[in-house]
């Protein structure tokens, strides 16, 4: 069987496969590290976790590769307000990060690079894309020309009119509204300016992320992945960046995206004061009852926070540990074909975790029943058990 994604690009389920080499190369967004990380935060990254364990599982290889966004002026504006230097707030809130991200059993991640460390890459890339009559200067800001882009709006499905509507980077004089920043004059002698061959400024938040994928990729990659909030401007603005330097199209394969956390409907987001950071949902929970939480709705799905119900998978998750408690990982033999083949067929369909985890439930609560009934377990479920709960992530001990 074959892995199938759906595509934002394409609008419906593409086969994956690594398309230049036997390793799959894919790029998510991360965070910019100005505070702690949010439960939607954990949803977008456990289903990107799901998706490599998968992979690795199908006996793929897989290079993936995560950003953080350590310079922002959310980060420089909080290092004002608390009077420390901004790599005082980049750094604390980047290993933040990475333990949030280690509480959370999301162990996938090849490399996390820090933008900070691509600054010459940016300013190469949007060099060329000025070079290619790509890009202009107006009062020392860059900008992508999105009239030079073919289809500018096919990941987002907008046609030139809605486009024509929009205004990105908003400043008198650009040439056209969806026009956006490369890179952003800064005049002031404040912290987090780099003096560069495009004068004094920072680059734009989209040729970050290009500025990592064409170091680390070397070319056209697999996957590219974010919530939902991300299609439009930054990741339409991505595909016009790569396609305009490289000429290859599609640069990137499939665009994955997730639904959002919502809280009272609204999108949960540091701006909107409505996060439920994962440092204070681990205080009243545990990594796999969250986890539990977000393997139950498809990846796809937006919807709003329950904190009630995410307690109330605890039955579910007991019979799962239960069952890890009879179950030996090591047992000499295969997987049982049957279950394995119900379980891939639900995962290679678009990530189906809530078919999957359903399946992981019913073997699990055969397991604790034979066991409880002194019937001995065939050693195949047992190792199907762990092949199941390994590739959903749970952490059992
Ligand atoms: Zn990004």
């Amino acid at each position: 069987m074959v892995l199938t994604i759906f595509n934002t690009l394409t609008e419906k389920k593409d086969e994956v496969r690594p398309r230049d080499s036997e390793t799959f190369r894919m790029f998510v967004c991360g965070p910019t590290v100005q505070d702690n990380v949010h439960l939607g935060h954990a949803k977008t990254y456990i289903a990107f976790d799901v998706l490599a364990r998968w992979l690795a599982k199908k006996g793929v290889k897989v290079f993936f590769v995560v950003n953080v966004t350590d310079i922002d002026d959310k980060i420089f504006d909080r290092a004002r307000n608390e009077n420390v230097p901004y790599t005082a707030i980049s750094d604390r809130f980047f290993n933040e990060f990475l333990s949030d991200m280690k509480s959370l059993n999301i162990t996938t991640f090849s490399r996390i690079e820090t933008v900070s460390n691509y600054l010459e890459k940016s300013v190469e890339l949007v060099q060329d894309l000025v070079a290619k009559n790509k890009a202009y200067t107006l009062d020392g800001n860059t900008y992508f020309d999105t009239t030079t882009a073919a289809h500018f709006g096919k990941l987002s499905h907008q046609t030139p009119l809605q486009l024509r509507m929009k205004q990105v980077d908003a400043a008198p004089g650009k040439r056209n509204g969806v026009d956006f920043l490369l890179w952003r004059k800064i005049v002031d002698t404040q912290e987090g300016v780099w003096d560069s061959s495009l004068g004094p400024g920072r680059p734009g938040w989209h040729i970050q992320d290009s500025a990592i994928a064409f170091s680390l990729f070397k070319g056209p990659y697999d996957l590219h992945g974010g919530a939902t909030e991300l299609i439009f401007p930054h990741h339409e603005a991505e595909i016009a960046q790569n396609e305009g330097i490289s000429s290859i199209v599609p640069f990137v394969s499939i665009w994955m995206h997730t639904g959002l956390l919502l809280k009272n409907h609204e999108k949960m987001s540091k701006s909107l004061g409505n996060v439920v950071k994962i440092v204070d949902a681990l205080k009243n929970s545990n990594p796999n009852l969250i986890r539990i939480y977000f393997l139950r709705r498809h990846y796809r799905e937006s919807f709003d926070l329950d904190l009630k119900s995410l307690a109330g998978n605890q039955k579910d998750l007991d019979i799962i540990q239960e069952a890890s408690k009879i179950s030996k990982r090591n047992a000499s033999t295969g997987e049982d074909e049957e279950y394995m083949a119900s379980f891939g067929k639900a995962m290679d369909d678009d990530l189906d975790t809530p078919k999957a985890l359903s399946i992981l439930l019913d073997l699990s609560k055969k397991i604790v029943d034979a066991s409880k009934s002194s019937v001995e377990v065939p050693a195949e479920l047992q190792k199907a058990f762990w092949g199941m709960a390994d590739t959903l992530g749970f952490n059992l001990a």
